[in-house]
């Protein structure tokens, strides 16, 4: 299923994308990959690459450009990503063993060295991980960098662990120890793929708000709360129409987007006092 529709890449769109590194560059060490593509206002990626690796430019709702020659592999960039879309990865990082660096904002942390149930970009378990090392500071503002060891092959594959309350942990020792093939990873069931990450809405619960009797976004929204979280819509709007235009049957342009409610920001009562005095 196409990022449109599931909301992330299969591995077939991560290697052809032009960000993804000649085979040259991936043999010399960790690399990046920016999983972005949301053509939203954002770019603290650019900004806080000390090496000009990542290039956003302007306009600020440019996809980000990887240069990967010029890119160290720190995975700094990984923790300020808002849409937790980086990932740092080395290939032959030991001998049949990948590295996987990814953003983790659950609470226990897991611990260094632990083995833990590795999952895909759809939060299915799908071989064993080693915890290498856990970066937190306060700069980063509760998001963690966990660096995971994963069998050869499933460095592009792997992009988090399974909560630590599931009971995949008591089944760890169970888990593949190769890379299974990548057959087995695609039998993903595609209506279980999230549409909304913010209120974790799958496909599925889009079909059921259609047979419910939604004809448009706004249908979908108040049945299944997408569109209500913090992205305020910007990253599933397109895709939950798209999936009432593959239902019904109606052009994609016909169906109604939600109404546009910008963020509330705090304000603070002495700079309304100095607006108000300013109008006087
Ligand atoms: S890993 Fe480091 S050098 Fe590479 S793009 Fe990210 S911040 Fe820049
Ligand atoms: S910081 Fe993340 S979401 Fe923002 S442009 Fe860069 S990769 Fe995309």
């Amino acid at each position: 299923m196409p990022v449109e529709i599931c909301g992330y890449p299969d591995l077939e769109e991560i290697t052809g994308n032009s960000n993804f590194p000649s085979e040259q560059r991936r043999a010399k060490g960790k690399y990046v990959i920016i999983e972005c593509y949301q053509e939203i206002p954002c770019n603290p990626c650019e900004t806080i690459c000390n090496k000009n690796a990542i290039k956003v430019g302007s306009p600020i709702t440019n996809l980000p450009v990887y240069i990967s020659d010029q890119c160290n592999g720190c995975g700094v960039c990984i923790a300020v990503c808002p849409g937790q879309a980086i990932f740092v990865v080395e290939e032959n990082y030991e001998k049949k063993r990948d590295l996987v660096g990814f953003p983790y904002e659950y609470l226990p942390l897991p611990e260094k060295g632990q083995t833990v149930p590795a999952v895909n970009r759809a939060g299915e378990v799908v071989c064993e991980g080693i915890v290498e090392r856990i970066i937190t500071a306060k700069s980063m503002d509760k998001t963690n960098v966990v660096y995971l060891s994963v069998p050869r092959g499933m460095g592009n594959i792997v992009r988090s662990i399974k909560n630590r309350k599931s009971s995949s942990y008591e089944h760890v020792d169970n888990m593949p120890v190769s890379a299974p093939a990548v057959e087995t990873i695609e039998k993903t069931r595609p209506e279980d793929a999230i549409v909304c990450r913010c209120e974790e809405v799958t496909v599925q619960d889009v079909y059921d708000a259609i047979e419910d009797g939604a004809i448009d976004v706004r249908g979908v929204k108040i049945r299944t709360r997408a569109g209500m979280g913090l992205c305020q819509g910007k990253s599933c709007e397109k895709q939950i129409q798209k999936i009432i235009s593959q239902k019904t049957g109606a052009a994609p342009e016909t169906i109604l987007p939600d109404k546009k409610r910008p963020p509330v920001r705090a304000i603070d009562v002495y700079s309304m006092m100095r607006n108000r005095n300013e109008k006087d």
